[in-house]
C-alpha cells in the first residue's frame, strides 16, 4: 500500500478534521457521532472529488494534456471541483452537464455549482438525460483531439482506480487520526454515488486490515447495482495498490433505501438531516448526497442499528454549494421588514 509511488499533485487541505458532533449525538440518543470534514478540502468550497483530482490531474499533467474534460449532473460537485482544480493548474476545462432532473427552476439550472463552473472559467455543454454520458465524453474528447488539442478525460465522479487512490489515502488518514485520538471506530458511513469514494475507502481499510466496517448510503442506483459497481472498482483499486484480492465481496455494503424520488431530488429525510446539522452543529450538508447519507445514518440510529457506546464516523463528502440550487425545497419565507 505504498501510495507515494503514484504521481500526485497537492490540491486539498489535508488532513481534513475529524470532529465529534456532541449535540447531534445527544439529540439522537444513540452512538457518538463523529464527522470527517471532507467538505473542508479547500478548493472552491471543498468536497470529496478534490482528493481524487490530486491523482487524476497528476496523470493529466504527465500525459501533457492541455484541456480537462469531465461530465456530471447539472449540479455536479465533481464538475465544479474539476473546474477549480483545472484553473489552479492552468488547464482549460470543458464540462458536459446532464439534465437528470428536468427541473426548470433557475436556481437549479444556473446557481450553485453551475455558477461556480462558469466563475472558474470552464466551458459548459448541456445534455439531455443520457445513460451513456461517458460515451458522450469520449466523443467530445475525440473531436477536440482532431483539432490538435490534448484532452484528458475524467469519467463521471472521477471514479476510476486512479481517482479512487484519493480515498485509499483518506482511509489511511482516518485510521491514523483515530489512532492518535484513541478513538475506536465501530462504523464509517457516507453517501455513495459513482462509487469511487467507497471503493477507495474499502480498498484502503482492507489493505491495512483496519477492521473498520463501512456503509455506503446510495443516492441513485438500487443496492445490487451499487454494491457491484463499488466492488468492481474496489477490487481494481486494491490491485493497483499492490493488494490484489484484499477486498472481499462482503466488505462492500450499500443501503439504497434513502434515494427517494430519484437522483437529484431532495427527500423529507434529507431536508430534515440538513436542518438538524445546520441547527445543532452549524454544519452545511446538501440535498443530493451528504443530506441523504446523513438521513440514512439518522434513520438507522433511530431504528437501533447503531447503539449507545459505539462510535460512528460520518464522512462529510461536501456539496453544500448545491444548497443554492434547492432553496425552494426548504419553503422558507423571505424575512419581512418590521419598520
Ligand atoms: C460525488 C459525491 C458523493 C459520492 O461520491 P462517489 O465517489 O461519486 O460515490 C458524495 N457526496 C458528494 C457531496 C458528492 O459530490
Amino acid at each position: 500500500m505504498n501510495l507515494a509511488r503514484f504521481p500526485r499533485l497537492r490540491l486539498a487541505h489535508l488532513p481534513t478534521p475529524l470532529e465529534h458532533l456532541p449535540r447531534l449525538s445527544q439529540a439522537l440518543g444513540g452512538p457518538e457521532i463523529w464527522i470527517k470534514r471532507d467538505d473542508c478540502t479547500g478548493m472552491s468550497s471543498g468536497g470529496n472529488k478534490t482528493r481524487k483530482l490530486e491523482y487524476l490531474l497528476a496523470e493529466a499533467r504527465a500525459q501533457g494534456a492541455d484541456i480537462v474534460l469531465t461530465q456530471g449532473a447539472t449540479q455536479s460537485n465533481h464538475a465544479r471541483q474539476t473546474a477549480a482544480c483545472a484553473a489552479r493548474l492552468g488547464f482549460d476545462c470543458h464540462l458536459l452537464l446532464e439534465d437528470r432532473t428536468h427541473k426548470s427552476d433557475p436556481d437549479y439550472t444556473a446557481n450553485g455549482n453551475v455558477f461556480l463552473d462558469l466563475l472558474h472559467g470552464a466551458t459548459v455543454e448541456r445534455f439531455a438525460s443520457n445513460p451513456d454520458m461517458n460515451g458522450e465524453l469520449a466523443k467530445v474528447g475525440a473531436r477536440l483531439a482532431a483539432t490538435g488539442r490534448r484532452p484528458y478525460l475524467i469519467p463521471g465522479g472521477g471514479s476510476n482506480a486512479t481517482g479512487a487512490l484519493g480515498y485509499v489515502n483518506a482511509a489511511l488518514e482516518l485510521v491514523t487520526q483515530a489512532n492518535d485520538l484513541g478513538l475506536r471506530i465501530d462504523h464509517v458511513v457516507h453517501a455513495t454515488g459513482s462509487a469511487g469514494t467507497q471503493a477507495g475507502l474499502v480498498a484502503g481499510l482492507r489493505g491495512i486490515n483496519a477492521g473498520v466496517p463501512l456503509l455506503g448510503i446510495g443516492v441513485r442506483a438500487p443496492r445490487d447495482k451499487q454494491e457491484e459497481n463499488v466492488y468492481r472498482l474496489a477490487a481494481a483499486t486494491a490491485a493497483l495498490c499492490g493488494c490484489e484480492g484484499a477486498v472481499r465481496r462482503e466488505d462492500v455494503v450499500a443501503n439504497c433505501d434513502y434515494v427517494g424520488t430519484g437522483y437529484g431530488f431532495s427527500t423529507p429525510g434529507s431536508i430534515e438531516a440538513i436542518q438538524m446539522l445546520a441547527r445543532l452543529e452549524g454544519i452545511l450538508l446538501d440535498p443530493v448526497y451528504s443530506g441523504k447519507g446523513m438521513a440514512g445514518l439518522i434513520d438507522l440510529v433511530r431504528k437501533g442499528r447503531f447503539q449507545r457506546g459505539q462510535n460512528v464516523v460520518f464522512i462529510h463528502t461536501g456539496g453544500s454549494v448545491g444548497l443554492f440550487g434547492y432553496v425552494r425545497d426548504f419553503g422558507f419565507q423571505a424575512p419581512v421588514a418590521t419598520a
